[in-house]
């Protein structure tokens, strides 16, 4: 992290696996609000979710950093697989800020899909949240994120941008392989291999 940072990209999601859409989003996102990082967080365990088919939290973070290392913007943290339990936004917010030099010294950006966001208002202690970072939805081109159904506390902090290459979704990564079809170019090369590898996502 530069030493004279004032805005910090945090990336979260459950990226599984990571792919282009989410590189391409992150890089959009960091030039449109001149962000000075992007920090990938990978959900330790994501909320609502069950266990099923997602790859160990260790499998997604080192799949992450394969992905990330090519951009000298990009680095990944394990802080919210590392706390272990439930992934909360607001605490991996918080534990950012004190890593990031104490509450205060620049502005936050939680960056993440917009499906993700139109829940904002479910999220664990949300009456906290537009105090301590502002939100960013990204969604590929004609998704209508609905601010008025978007809670009135959220509505001036939270921004929607278009990403046409998030068109490409894990979910569909995840079912190519099942059926033994290709993902190449969908995902960075050292993905791809390292999925292969590591046999991940062959079985449901
Ligand atoms: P999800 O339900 O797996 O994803 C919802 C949609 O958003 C999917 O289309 C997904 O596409 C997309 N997406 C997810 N992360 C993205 C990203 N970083 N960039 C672009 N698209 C993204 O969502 P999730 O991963 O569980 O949750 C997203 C984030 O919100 C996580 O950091 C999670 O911890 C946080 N969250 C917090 C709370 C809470 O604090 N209580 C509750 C829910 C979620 P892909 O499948 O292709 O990624």
């Amino acid at each position: 992290m530069k030493k004279d940072w004032s805005k910090l990209g945090i990336m979260g999601g459950t990226f599984n696996p990571i792919h282009h859409g989410h590189l391409i989003a992150a890089e959009f996102v960091r030039d449109e609000f001149k962000l000075d990082e992007i920090l990938f967080v990978p959900s330790g365990k994501p909320p609502h979710k069950h266990a099923g088919e997602i790859a160990s939290p260790e499998h997604r973070w080192m799949m992450a950093l394969l992905a990330a290392g090519t951009n000298e913007y990009f680095s990944v943290s394990s802080l919210e697989i590392d706390r272990g339990g439930e992934s909360y936004t607001r605490d991996t917010i918080l534990e950012l800020k004190e890593i990031y030099g104490g509450r205060g010294k620049g502005d936050f950006y939680f960056i993440t899909g917009a499906d993700a966001i139109a829940e904002i208002s479910t999220w664990h202690k949300k009456e906290n949240l537009p105090e301590i970072a502002k939100f960013i939805a990204v969604s590929r081109p004609g998704y209508k994120l609905d601010m008025d159904k978007i809670d009135p506390l959220f509505r001036r902090c939270t921004y929607l941008v278009e990403v046409p290459a998030l068109a490409i979704s894990s979910t569909e990564i995840r079912e190519r392989i099942r059926r033994g079809r290709t993902i190449k170019y969908l995902v960075p090369e050292a993905v791809e291999k390292y999925i292969h590898k590591n046999k991940l996502y062959q079985e449901v």
